[in-house]
């Protein structure tokens, strides 16, 4: 049955999951503060206005018969009016809550007896002084509100670098954690219905330069006995927040020791392969899920590598695109946005192949044929 989906954030996981809806008959009400985004692109309709404009957010509802978020930085305040004006928010405002303040988020995970990096929440210089003596070195300054892609972060060394970043972080609250000195990143991705039904699509490997994701790879290069592991852990993890739609649990792989990093509570980067390589993608799964739909058992045509194509700084032209089409196991991505700024996000590229190897080699060889990466790609290569 064909329902109006609002969606709240503009950005390309707000298109590709527009698309995805589409496909399947529904409409699609986006709102963002920018006119002409990337999901706005390809939605029904645009309400262009602030996050935090709640007469817009009430129009939304007003427009939709299910509102859901493409990005948590959403005013909480926002999701609570919708749900006090009686309007269905899936994820709600309780899952949000949680999920966008890193402490609730990382006291959760605790509370479940889930490892995370030690951590302490920090308001005062003297906190800080506190956890350096309490948690050790080195570690990681995070804002507890508002980051993403690695925003707002800051490694600490030694302890005479402590002043310098409460300073850089203006008075915001702040998490301190251990820096743990991983050999993989992984994530998992779950949808869940209203029902309660669920699924786990196959470990991603995700490689992250400067905490943006660079390069993800499927299946993940670890046991299977530690792919069950944190699919079971992510899936506990769902399970008690109540969540319904998509979500993604990042893990850091240590040994044989695993550690939750994050939650996103929403359709994430490191599942953009899926369109490419599952039968039923992230996008139809949390479409299917806040629709109170049967899943599917996620199945993977072949194994894959996706990389993202960042922004220059360099001029708005994205330069080797051309190039990087004659390998024709390449399917590209662009979102539509026309200002490349240094590291932004602006489109992405899968490569199937029949084994890994030849995916990782083919994958390797497209974005060095992008002009975003002739200076850093092998850097990254070394570690993809
Ligand atoms: P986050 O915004 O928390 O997902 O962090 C972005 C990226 O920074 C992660 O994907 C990691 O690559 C890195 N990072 C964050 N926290 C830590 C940590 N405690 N130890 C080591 N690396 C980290």
């Amino acid at each position: 049955m064909q329902a109006t989906i609002g969606v709240l954030g503009g950005g390309q996981l707000g298109r590709m999951l527009t698309l995805e809806a589409k496909r399947m008959g529904h409409r699609v009400v986006t709102l963002e503060p920018f006119p002409d985004s990337p999901c706005g692109q390809v939605a029904d309709e645009q309400i262009v206005a602030a996050y935090g404009d709640l007469r817009a957010i009430g129009e939304l509802g007003a427009r939709s018969d299910v509102v859901t978020f493409e990005f948590e930085n959403i005013p909480l305040a926002a999701i609570r009016a919708l749900e006090q004006a009686g309007r269905i928010v899936r994820p709600g405002a309780e899952v949000l809550r949680l999920t966008q303040d890193r402490r609730l988020e990382k006291g959760f995970i605790r509370d479940l007896n889930i490892a995370t990096a030690p951590f302490a929440a920090i308001a005062s210089a003297d906190d800080l002084i506190a956890a350096l003596d309490g948690i050790g070195l080195p570690g990681v300054i995070k804002t507890a509100l508002g980051g993403y892609d690695g925003k707002g972060q800051s490694i600490l060394r030694t302890a005479a670098e402590a002043q310098a970043a409460l300073d850089e972080a203006g008075g915001q609250p702040l998490i301190y954690e251990r820096f743990v000195a991983f050999e993989r990143e992984v994530s998992v991705i779950c949808a869940r219905n209203v029902s309660g039904e669920m699924i786990a699509f196959p470990v991603s490997e995700n490689v992250h330069d400067h905490g943006v994701l660079e390069t993800t790879i499927v299946p993940a290069r670890i046991s299977s006995v530690l792919a069950a592991r944190v699919g079971a852990l992510a899936r506990t993890i769902g399970e008690r927040l109540g969540m319904v739609g998509v979500y993604c649990v990042e893990f850091f792989v240590a040994g044989d020791d695993v550690y939750v990093n994050e939650i996103a509570p929403r359709v994430h980067n490191s599942g953009h392969y899926s369109l490419d390589a599952m039968h039923v993608s992230q996008y139809e799964a949390h479409v299917r899920a806040i629709c109170d739909l049967p899943l599917a058992e996620p199945q993977q045509f072949a194994p894959v590598v996706m990389m993202n194509i960042l922004g220059t700084g360099d001029g708005d032209e994205l330069t080797g695109i051309h190039e990087l089409l004659r390998d024709p196991a390449v399917k590209l991505h662009l979102y539509g946005k026309t200002h490349a700024a240094l590291r932004r996000k602006m489109g992405h590229f899968t490569v199937l192949a029949p084994t890994l190897e030849e995916a990782l080699v083919r994958a390797r060889c497209g974005r060095e044929k992008l002009g975003w990466s002739r200076r850093e790609a092998l850097a990254v290569a070394g570690r993809a």
